[in-house]
């Protein structure tokens, strides 16, 4: 039986031991911390409950076909509903839209509301729809660094199309192309955030992310994001994965030139395959120091970080929902200072999920639970000290002046998650959300392959990896991992 040693156990490090353990191997997952999930994680205050990290929750069938995999039926497993609406927009000019998920409910909202043509935001969809078909199978669910990857017809079919995927536009340019309202071109282009980069030097090809919460829906775990990271860890200890937690890896021992298996706690551990779900930056940097680092990857500029308020409310707000964005009244001044200049505006766009919309238990009867979030840069020392408490200062002063309410007066419980904290706990470097940032055309390319060049049975998957960040990424990456193994090994 060959034996898979996993580094850390963040959704890429749930769904590759199951993805193996289905295959025979034998697997052993090794946690830094005392929990599974890495930024998928939660925290309870006074009776407030909070998802720490991910909110949007898309792409669910992935996480269904771990229990197919596995001979189970998901239903039974795993239960989530899809969200009748996606967000409610705020603007400080007074400008307010509830979006439907579906595109004709979306695009009839968008229509009422800013006087523009329902077809434009359905046509618009329906070409996010062709960009993702051309290129799901090319940058998504394989390797794009094994030669062979690039005879397939899908990715010929892809590179015949290349035109209609807007590479030499921004996204911000292919917005504003396609959208009527500057509203809109906002609206959209905060879609870039969604892998942590910036609308206004990502390549136009992103554009295609609303067809991910359009077209196939946003969904709602039923007890909360953290039933995520929680049914993916049983079915891993049902398939006889072994977990190990407060078990941080110091070394990947190599032997031959080959990774042979990993230090723990000064004990050494042999293994066929080695696979770190740690960051690629540090797995290089502290767990390979000897060995030749691929400079050109790990130098990739990182995605945005953030600024995470856990606020337990003391009274309930009908005019928000599960997701809410109160926008910022000059988007490319803060993305100008979220990227260039390592800093936050002084107003910032501010996200508020509250989970007890949907999970009532998350709060006190008539309370709720805003997990507030500012994009921020990632850490690059500078002084978070004095920067968080106004950051705190300006998303007070803009959620009171756009809700027409003291919010300072009702926060009963508070925590926060900031870059420094968010590296301490998860490694990932300077504290990035999604690994490398897609603010250039080859970002794709550049991104760290899932296994390693130098290092035969060395293997990568998680955010910071192909195909990049967030869950339905990462969940990709476990297979493209596990794949290449099982191809790899049977050689
Ligand atoms: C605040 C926030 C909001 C986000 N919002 C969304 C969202 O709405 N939707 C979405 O899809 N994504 C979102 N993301 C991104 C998403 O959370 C990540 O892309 C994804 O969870 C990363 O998973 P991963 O597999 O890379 O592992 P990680 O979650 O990065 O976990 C890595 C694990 O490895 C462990 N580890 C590291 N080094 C070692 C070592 N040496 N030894 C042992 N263990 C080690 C760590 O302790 C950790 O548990 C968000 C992230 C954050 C932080």
């Amino acid at each position: 039986m060959k034996k898979a040693l996993i580094i850390g156990s963040g959704i890429g490090g749930l769904a590759t031991p199951v993805r193996l353990a289905v295959k025979g191997y034998a697997v052993e997952v090794f946690e830094a911390s005392d929990h599974p999930g890495g930024k998928l994680s939660e925290k309870n205050l006074g009776g407030f409950r909070f998802d720490t990290g991910p909110s949007l929750f898309t792409l669910p069938a992935l996480v269904d076909e771990l229990f197919l995999l596995a001979g189970k039926d998901p239903a039974q497993h795993f239960s989530y509903t899809r969200i009748p609406e996606s967000c409610r927009y705020f603007w400080e000019d007074g400008f307010r839209l509830a979006a439907g998920s579906q595109p004709e409910d979306f695009a009839a909202a968008c229509a009422k509301t800013f006087s523009v043509p329902a077809e434009d935001i359905l046509r618009y969809f329906a070409e996010c729809k062709s960009m993702y078909d051309l290129t799901e199978g090319v940058f998504l669910e394989r390797s794009l660094h094994r030669a062979k990857n690039y005879l397939r017809k899908d990715v010929l079919r892809g590179v015949m199309n290349a035109w209609r995927l807007h590479l030499f536009r921004t996204m911000h340019q292919v917005h504003r192309k396609r959208m009527k309202s500057p509203h809109l071109v906002q609206l959209f282009d905060r879609f870039a955030t969604y892998n942590g980069s910036d609308p206004y030097q990502a390549p136009g090809i992103l554009s295609m992310i609303p067809h991910l919460e359009h077209n196939l829906g946003t969904f709602f775990p039923k007890g909360g994001m953290i039933d995520i990271p929680n049914v993916i860890y049983k079915l891993a200890l049902e398939l006889g994965v072994k977990f190990h937690f407060n078990a941080p890896v110091e070394t990947i021992i190599t032997q031959n030139k080959k990774a042979s298996g990993i230090r723990v706690n000064g004990k050494e551990i042999t293994g066929d395959v080695v696979i770190s779900n740690m960051d690629v930056v540090p797995t290089y940097r502290r767990l390979l120091p000897n060995e030749k680092a691929p400079e050109k990857s790990l130098q990739q500029e990182r995605s945005s970080s953030a600024l995470i308020f856990y606020w337990g409310i003391s009274r309930q707000f009908p005019e928000l929902g599960l997701h809410n964005i109160f926008f910022s009244a000059d988007y490319e001044k803060e993305f100008r200072m979220l990227f260039k200049e390592n800093s936050v505006t002084d107003d910032p766009t501010v996200y508020i999920h509250i989970s007890s919309k949907y999970c009532k238990t998350d709060a006190p009867d008539g309370k709720e639970n805003w997990f507030i979030l500012v994009n921020v840069p990632g850490n690059n020392g500078q002084d978070w000290d004095a920067l968080i408490p106004q950051i705190r200062a300006n998303t007070i002063a803009k959620l009171s002046r756009m809700l027409n309410t003291d919010v300072a007066s009702l926060i009963e419980q508070e925590d926060r998650w900031e870059p420094r904290t968010i590296e301490r706990d998860t490694f990932s470097y300077q504290g990035s959300l999604y690994g490398s940032a897609s603010n250039n055309r080859y970002a794709a390319f550049l991104r760290h392959p899932n296994f390693s060049r130098r290092i035969p049975n060395l293997y990568f998957c998680g955010g910071s990896v192909h195909p990049g960040g967030g869950i339905p990424l990462c969940l990709r990456s476990a297979k493209i991992a596990a794949d290449l193994i099982l191809e790899d090994q049977s050689l």
